[in-house]
């Protein structure tokens, strides 16, 4: 086939999904431009661990053109995507670029749902890159060393309360990690208060904790949480969150450091989409990950809702979003498949979910099959390290994980953003004038 003839294929985002679809369609014949607003990508599931210290951000995002540098179907291009042109069959950056495409894939993801509480993001930042997940870390860091300076108990009390808003499994991980840090790994570093003074609280809207598992995982996760430290409080919406308070239905936290981990919404490109939307605004695919009224485009990954072979909406997960741009990079490489009528459907398989608590807990439900403790944990840690991209990432997590099983020391305790004199309150007003000042 010549140059001319071969299908442009545009991907929006080089995530899971993304990422996937273009290592899939290597030996195609098309020409594949990625599209990203970032030029990393990013392993979200270890995300957390940046936001505590544990990693560094170069552990779990790796840059999107070293990905490709080996796969000459591929150009990466740097840059938001505002919109998608259907019947012009563009898509539209945000400095006005339009790039053509023949097929599309739409693999953009999500964000953080306020659920129309926008206000309070800047209290209550999300962890879902890697600027939020050094902001929170910061955050915390510059709360102990606030702390530490305060003699009035009271007034300290605020700095040395930590409150996770969603008791999903990056709630559930997020709020265990912070209370290694609060109550185990740096006390010793501090003279001036003591782990007993710490307070981890994790607040969840509805009856119990990760509801995507059993309930008896549920209730483990809940007794592991505790043994760490960690309070629990669930069946307790929240109400109202302004600067270092969160206002619950009975009472009201006061705290600096609060971290959303309480659901999420579809990227705002899919509003430009000819489609029917679920209540958070993920496009309703057709089975073959299409839109139903343009065969051309398809959206996967968080972006997407789709039913599995039960009828039950597939969760947003990384593996749901690879094994769909597996199954588009096969549909794309078969041109007969493709333009076939009826597209054989996309089937999820799914192998399973685990969240891990802390160092060396975790539970997993895998098919069935329901384990906890230090051999669910052992598990995660396998898996996640065989998914990280890249030997070297791979080698430095596991030196880490080990340095830290065996030290309880986290390695990344860096406060990058140097307060100026009256600004070290992390009341978020505060924080960010010294962020516009720093
Ligand atoms: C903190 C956290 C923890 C998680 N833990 C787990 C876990 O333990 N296990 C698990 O399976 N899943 C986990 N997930 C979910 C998992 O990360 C997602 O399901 C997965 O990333 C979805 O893949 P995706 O390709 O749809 O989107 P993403 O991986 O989010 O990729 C979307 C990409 O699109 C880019 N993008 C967005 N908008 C635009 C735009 N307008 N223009 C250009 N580029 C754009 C983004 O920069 C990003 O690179 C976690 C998620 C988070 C946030």
């Amino acid at each position: 086939m010549s140059t001319e003839t071969r299908r442009k294929v545009v991907i929006i985002g080089g995530g899971f999904g993304g990422v996937k679809t273009a290592k899939m369609l290597a030996k195609a014949n098309v020409d594949i431009t990625l599209i990203d607003k970032t030029n990393h990508h990013l392993f979200q599931p270890l995300l957390y661990q940046v936001a505590t210290a544990a990693l560094s951000p170069g552990d779990i995002a790796v840059p999107i053109r070293g990905i490709f540098s080996k796969q000459n179907n591929v150009k990466v291009l740097m840059g938001e995507v505002v919109e998608v042109q259907e019947s012009a069959k563009v898509v539209r950056l945000n400095d006005d670029r339009l790039i053509p495409f023949d097929t599309l894939v739409v693999a953009c993801g999500a964000r953080y749902n306020y659920f129309g509480n926008g206000a309070w993001e800047k209290h209550a930042p999300g962890l879902k890159t890697v600027s939020d997940a050094l902001n929170i870390r910061e955050r915390i860091l510059l709360s102990l060393e606030k702390a530490d300076q305060i003699d009035s108990p009271e007034e300290r009390q605020k700095y040395l309360n930590f409150v996770v808003i969603g008791g999903g499994p990056t709630g559930v991980e997020m709020a265990g990690a912070i209370a290694e840090i609060a109550k185990r790994n740096m006390m010793r570093d501090y003279n001036n208060f003591s782990p007993d003074q710490t307070h981890v609280y994790l607040v969840e809207a509805g009856p119990r904790i990760l509801n995507g598992y059993d309930e008896d995982l549920s209730d483990k996760a809940v007794g592991m949480l505790e043994e760490l430290g960690v309070e629990v409080i669930q069946n307790k919406p929240v109400t109202h969150i302004e600067a270092g308070k969160i206002f619950l239905e009975d009472g009201v936290l006061e705290s600096p450091n609060i971290v959303w981990a309480a659901g999420v919404e579809a990227n705002p490109v899919i509003r430009t989409l000819d489609v029917e939307t679920d209540r958070v605004g993920r496009a309703i695919v057709a089975p073959d990950m299409s839109l139903p009224r343009h065969r051309d485009i398809f959206v996967i990954g968080d972006a997407a809702y789709a039913e599995d072979d039960n009828g039950k909406p597939m969760p947003a997960l990384a593996p749901v979003a690879m094994q769909q741009g597996k199954y588009l990079a096969k549909l794309i490489k078969n041109p007969a498949a493709y333009d076939a009528a009826e597209r054989e459907p996309f089937h999820y398989l799914d192998k399973g979910s685990m969240a891990t608590i802390g160092r060396a807990r975790a539970v997993a439900d895998i098919r069935g099959f329901k384990l906890s403790g230090f051999i669910a944990w052992a598990m995660w840690s396998v898996i996640h390290i065989l998914f990280l991209i890249g030997f070297r990432n791979r080698l430095h997590v596991f030196v880490e994980w080990m340095w830290h099983y065996f030290t309880y020391k986290r390695g990344v305790r860096l406060i990058t953003q140097r307060p100026t004199k009256s600004e070290t309150e992390l009341d978020v007003d505060e924080g960010e004038a010294f962020r516009k000042g720093a």
